[in-house]
């Protein structure tokens, strides 16, 4: 998948939540922002975007052409499967413990932004402190993997992680009306412990979000795989009433 047809692909996921949101009154009845959400929330996107984000992948290359500069491209011939296995643990696995150690006190301060809103919207996505991406495992990962020579699947394994980030945080709850359908009980029971989804997690819609719900996912893999149960007071209490 070349560079530009995969930032379309996620342009266009971005535009549909954002179309779905409003088509269906979410944004407009349970999204009230104010100014400063506004700033705070395009602010991290553009840091990300543009200075995070690069950062990150172009530190971990530099750091892979210093360090094992033979290594470039050797898994480049990898079978798909292998490529997508090994991206599961090196950035979704490190990324729900990357996440599930920002609710600690020492690491709360880069990631209480997120959980801030009073709303739930597919523009607080990114909503964390700017050293929350910029200390984030799985982009220097990323950026390890691609020297490596993942660089294929990774295109397509960002499309995919992007279709379930907005998903999650999207105003508009697309999995609402599949639970009312007997037949699909099992298969949303499944996609609930696999992926983030707006059913999963109400509680954000919480300043005092928990964690429960999604972190009892069980998931793929390994940081997923069992079942968790954290309680209440896993949140730092500064956590419960940050505004
Ligand atoms: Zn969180």
């Amino acid at each position: 998948m070349n560079p530009l047809l995969q930032n379309a692909l996620i342009l266009t996921l971005m535009l549909g939540f954002a179309v779905m949101e409003f088509a269906s009154h979410r944004y407009q009845d349970t999204v009230q922002a104010n100014s400063n959400d506004t700033k705070l929330e395009v602010l991290m996107f553009l840091s990300l975007v543009a200075v995070s984000q690069p950062l990150a992948l172009l530190g971990a290359n530099a750091l892979c052409t210093w360090l094992i500069p033979d290594q470039r491209g050797v898994w480049s011939d990898l079978p798909w499967w292998a490529m997508a296995g090994i991206l599961l643990v090196a950035d979704d696995m490190t990324q729900y413990w990357w996440h599930r150690i920002s609710h600690t006190p020492l690491l709360w301060p880069l990631h209480r932004a997120h959980h801030s809103a009073s709303y739930m919207s597919i523009r607080i996505t990114y909503r964390n402190n700017f050293f929350y991406y910029m200390l984030m495992p799985g982009l220097w990962m990323a950026g390890m993997l691609l020297f490596l020579g993942l660089g294929k699947v990774l295109a397509f394994y960002l499309v995919v992680k992007m279709a379930v980030i907005l998903g999650a945080h999207c105003a508009w709850r697309w999995d609402e009306p599949l639970y009312r359908i007997k037949a699909l009980r099992p298969v949303m029971w499944l996609v609930e412990r696999t992926i983030s989804t707006p059913a999963s997690r109400p509680e954000q819609r919480r300043r005092d979000w928990p964690l429960q719900r999604q972190l009892r996912q069980p998931a793929f893999l390994l940081g997923r795989a069992v079942r968790l149960r954290p309680h209440h007071a896993q949140v730092p209490a500064r956590g419960r009433t940050a505004g």
